[in-house]
């Protein structure tokens, strides 16, 4: 706490860049109101890897477009799991940097990552808060039959809706991807 209160007096040459962090952070976009857009094919693939990977937990990268507060899943791409500990999951680098370069020629981004808690609820652990980094980034998390999606917000997770969509969105990757 004093730490803090030194470090507040360290910097008296920038008055107002605290206040006007505070603001540019709490207008930044409502992620509340957000909702992801999963259609049934890729929620009963995430519910596959789940599965398959038990006991541990599955990951992987969503590839996804936004449009306004509106997020669509357009594929989910398992990754290896690299963490040590049945409970814990950790993506490989290797593997979000190549996916990265795939989508840069698709117009598609990584909007979020997946994973499952095969013994607990499908909410945030404190070990995925502390792995939290990105605001804005999705969390999907997968228990059983159960998913739920969060924001980061850059302090904490956000809860959003999911929307199961009936339409496959493969003919929209498609189209992405070879058109001009
Ligand atoms: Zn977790």
């Amino acid at each position: 706490m004093s730490k803090t209160a030194t470090g507040t007096a360290d910097v008296p040459s920038a008055p107002g860049l605290s206040g006007s962090t505070v603001a540019d952070k709490t207008s930044a976009v409502p992620v509340k109101s957000c909702s992801l857009v999963l259609s049934a094919v890729l929620h009963r693939q995430l519910i596959a890897e789940a599965r398959a990977a038990l006991p541990r937990e599955c990951c992987g990268l969503i590839e996804g477009m936004r449009d306004g507060d509106t997020i669509e899943v357009l594929a989910l791409h398992p990754t290896r799991n690299l963490a040590e500990t049945a409970d814990a999951f950790e993506i490989d680098p290797a593997e979000h940097i190549r996916l990265l370069r795939e989508l840069r020629r698709t117009g598609h981004e990584i909007v979020g990552c997946y994973h499952s808690h095969p013994n607990g609820s499908a909410v945030p652990s404190p070990r995925d808060r502390r792995g939290a980094a990105e605001a804005g980034f999705v969390w999907v998390i997968c228990a059983e039959a159960d998913l739920r999606a969060f924001v980061w917000d850059a302090a904490d997770f956000v809860e959003i809706a999911v929307t199961e969509s009936a339409a496959a969105p493969a003919s929209r990757v498609r189209s992405a991807a070879t058109g001009r």
